[in-house]
């Protein structure tokens, strides 16, 4: 079943051609990986999947809803595509728990308890339990990163996007976040994951999607694409 559709999807910043007539079908449980040079619209790209852009031609449907230009389905798109950034936009003055129980949650009308129990679950799934009643400048950038990871799938995500991850990361927090995006892989999240992390890539990504000047010049399983001459 197909959950993300892009077809013919263009976007540009005045005269700069940001995607250029992008094809790609994600469908549900699959992993997709995408890389390029900086540049290449691998962020816009998306970006437009969840509505932090609009795209301006083409159409890009999630399980069948139509991301529309007009933003007419965005509340619906965004309970449905979890987002995870370079940075991890936590509320500094908000415990970690709270982080997560006091936003989206609360909002689609669990009680207390619920959206409590729920949160305790997500961080107990990215190994933060322990840390619940602390702050986020009291954890580590890997931390706050698995923090953001567990604020995203209480909204019960069908699909989750990751623009470079790791990349604010020190080298010594990469490894606790990627664990994390692996178990989540192997849970049968589908994913669409832009990074450098090519160990990543290698073991989870059932196909990597190479972007250049804003658009995709080649599609291939992680073995023929790290093989090729
Ligand atoms: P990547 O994620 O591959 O590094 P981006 O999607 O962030 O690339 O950017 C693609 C191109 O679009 C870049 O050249 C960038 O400068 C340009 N761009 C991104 N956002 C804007 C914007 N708001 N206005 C103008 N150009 C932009
Ligand atoms: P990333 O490296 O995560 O892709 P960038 O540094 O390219 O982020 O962009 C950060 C923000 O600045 C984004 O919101 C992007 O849309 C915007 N941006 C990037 N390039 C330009 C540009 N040339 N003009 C205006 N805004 C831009």
């Amino acid at each position: 079943r197909p959950l993300v559709e892009l077809r013919g999807v263009c976007k540009w910043y005045d005269d700069f051609s940001a995607l250029h007539d992008i094809d790609l079908t994600v469908h549900e449980g699959e992993k997709v990986v995408v890389c390029g040079p900086s540049g290449s619209g691998k962020s816009t790209m998306i970006r437009c999947i969840n509505q932090l852009e609009a795209h301006q031609l083409g159409t890009i449907l999630v399980d069948g809803v139509e991301v529309s230009p007009d933003m007419k389905n965005i509340e619906r798109i965004r309970r449905e595509v979890g987002m995870v950034f370079q940075s991890f936009n936590l509320f500094p003055h908000m415990t970690i728990l709270e982080n997560l129980t006091l936003g989206p949650i609360r909002n689609r009308g669990a009680s207390r308890a619920e959206a409590r129990d729920l949160a305790m679950h997500y961080l107990n799934r990215v190994h933060i339990a322990e840390q619940a009643d602390k702050y986020p400048t009291q954890l580590s950038g890997g931390q706050q990163q698995r923090v953001a990871i567990a604020r995203s799938l209480c909204m019960k995500p069908k699909v989750m996007l990751f623009d470079e991850p790791t990349s604010a990361l020190d080298p010594e927090m990469i490894a606790g976040v990627l664990d994390v995006m692996i178990e989540l892989a192997e849970e049968g999240m589908t994913m669409i994951v832009v990074t450098h992390e090519m160990g990543f890539a290698r073991k989870v990504a059932d196909r990597v999607v190479f972007m250049d000047q804003g658009e995709i010049i080649e599609v291939a399983g992680p073995e023929a694409f790290f093989n090729a001459p």
